[in-house]
């Protein structure tokens, strides 16, 4: 069986200023992993993937005319917005939940992964970028994300959150644009932005030189097709 290529790029010409990332997309695992010796329910978690963000990104990229590039792999096997020398690149245990392929890994083993899951993934997000700026095209970059209601126990009160360090006053905008009494969101939450647990608004961003936020939504909320329309529809009225 032949194995899905290890990023896709949709729109790679679009007129849009903004660039979408997806680093979590996919829940894919290739059979010799044998699920990381996960039973096949946890795959179907926000441990293996964002829930609801690819779909949502694909419908925010047509809505602005953007280029998207999507993972095609599990975070579990290695975490394509992590840097290498993260802890949790390839975590042996994500939120409460063991995973055996992950543990005692070998340098071989790492470099594999890497190899063949991670670099084509930040090559191609790369390339896309220096063509762009090659053309004389204005970049923002946007990674989309979405996270789970509930972590360890503690429920999350937020319906997203906009996270950002240098992109200040783009991220406030979005903040203001998208909170409401109904719909909670918030800057810099669930998490914030660091060099250690991110890569893309970190490398692919700022180190750039470009604005570049990253945008979490609660997963339930765009798990079906409906809220993935619904929120590319705020975010790019947002983004307007
Ligand atoms: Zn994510």
């Amino acid at each position: 069986m032949s194995e899905p290529p290890a990023f896709e790029i949709v729109n790679a010409k679009g007129s849009s200023q903004y660039v979408l990332t997806c680093e979590h997309a996919s829940n894919y695992i290739p059979a010799r992993y044998r699920n990381l010796g996960l039973p096949e329910a946890e795959l179907q978690r926000h441990i293996a993937y964002d829930i609801g963000a690819a779909g949502m990104s694909r419908l925010l990229s047509k809505a602005l005319d953007a280029p998207l590039v999507l993972s095609g792999y599990s975070r579990l096997l290695i975490d394509c917005n992590r840097p290498l020398h993260s802890p949790t690149l390839m975590p042996a245990v994500s939120e409460t939940t063991e995973i055996p392929g992950n543990r005692n890994l070998s340098a071989a083993e790492i470099e594999e992964r890497a190899t063949a899951f991670y670099w084509p993934y930040q090559n191609a997000v790369a390339s896309l970028l220096d063509e762009r700026k090659a053309r004389g095209q204005n970049t923002i970059l946007l990674a989309m994300h979405s996270f789970t209601p509930v972590f360890k126990g503690v429920r999350r009160p937020w319906h997203g959150g906009i996270l950002f360090r240098k992109s200040e006053r783009l991220g406030e905008m979005l903040v203001q644009r998208l909170n409401a009494p109904s719909r909670p969101v918030e800057a810099n939450q669930p998490y914030q932005i660091s060099d250690d647990g991110d890569y893309t608004i970190p490398v692919h961003g700022e180190a750039r030189g470009l604005e570049a936020v990253l945008f979490e939504v609660r997963q339930d909320l765009i798990a079906a097709p409906e809220g993935q329309k619904a929120w590319a529809s705020l975010i790019a009225q947002a983004l307007d």
